[in-house]
């Protein structure tokens, strides 16, 4: 990317990305105006060329994925979106009809969740491409989802299937010959477009006790709620919920249910809720199309404990993505 064109580039690419509050991206700063009686959420994460995708991944996509990850956090939490915040580093060759393929897939999401870009900032680099997104969100003050207050004797949920973004993340490095069409492209989407459940989030504002979503594997995420509500957690394997083509890849024996527990990349949300909110959730499963499977309960001695069909407990080590 060369100056100075550089700066006209950008202009034309991301300038019709500005959403309400970012003065056209015209002046120093955004402003935003919650709700009255709301706070203010705010997320950020950074991806990397060859460490967080590929360098040939497809420019739209890294867009999306890179907003969606940062979607799923405020989902977590309970919060609508406001907005977002974007900063790029683009290598110094990138060229315009790149950064047009970018700012395109920017632009598919905007619209798909009602949000617009609220400011930013560019540069060149002569190192890797590099993404930051900032989102920011709202929720109701003193409601939104947090990771500690699960309780011995909650039940624990996730929101449609796990393993699927790990399964996904192995095809895209050649595994999985053997799946059919069809189950490869659903593994590969789960893995490269990740559907941020903000519409979940909301309705489980008053409903869940803990939330996070699941971006470091179903057991280490698990773990994170156990640590920081100070309780232990016991789950039944055989009801970790399973999409049709991650149990292909099991069958194939391209895959183990255990790489299910500790994979990361779903980005479902994992929440706990009391015995009694059971029809609750029922309805909401039912009125978001969108299933929510009980995996197990909130004990109060620490640890997670994961039992097979006999009742034996199943060896997941540490389990989960580590970043470093
Ligand atoms: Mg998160």
């Amino acid at each position: 990317m060369s100056l100075p064109g550089e700066f006209e580039m950008i202009r034309r690419c991301f300038a019709p990305l500005a959403g309400p509050g970012s003065l056209s991206l015209m002046d120093d700063a955004a402003i935003l105006q919650p709700r009255p009686g709301w706070s203010v959420v705010a997320t950020v994460d950074t991806v990397i060329s060859s460490v967080h995708f590929l360098p040939d991944d497809p420019p739209d996509l890294i867009a999306r994925k890179a907003l969606r990850v940062n979607l799923s956090d405020l989902a977590a939490m309970g919060a609508e979106p406001l907005g977002y915040l974007l900063v790029t580093a683009f290598p110094v060759d990138t060229d315009e009809d790149w950064v047009a393929r970018f700012a395109r897939g920017l632009a598919e999401d905007q619209a798909e969740f009602g949000i617009g870009l609220l400011g930013g900032d560019t540069s060149a680099t002569p190192g890797p491409l590099s993404l930051t997104i900032t989102a920011l969100g709202q929720v109701e003050n003193g409601r939104a989802l947090l990771r500690s207050g699960a309780s011995p004797g909650d039940r624990i949920y996730v929101s449609g299937t796990v393993g699927d973004g790990a399964f996904g993340l192995k095809l895209a490095k050649g595994a999985g010959t053997r799946l059919s069409p069809e189950a490869r492209a659903f593994l590969l989407d789960r893995y490269r477009l990740p559907q941020p459940r903000l519409r979940l989030g909301r309705r489980l504002v008053g409903v869940a006790t803990a939330a996070l979503d699941v971006s470091d594997g179903l057991a280490a995420d698990l773990g994170h709620i156990c640590k920081t509500s100070k309780v232990g957690a016991s789950v039944e394997a055989v009801r970790i919920p399973l999409s049709s083509a991650a149990r292909a890849m099991i069958e194939a024996r391209e895959a183990s249910r255990e790489e299910a527990l500790t994979g990361g990349d779903d980005y479902e949300l994992l929440f706990t809720a009391p015995a009694h909110a059971e029809p609750a959730l029922a309805g909401i499963a039912a009125e978001l199309d969108l299933p929510l499977t009980r995996l197990g309960e909130i004990r109060a001695e620490p640890g997670l404990a994961v039992i097979d069909e006999s009742g034996q407990p199943l060896p997941i080590g540490s389990g989960g993505y580590r970043h470093f």
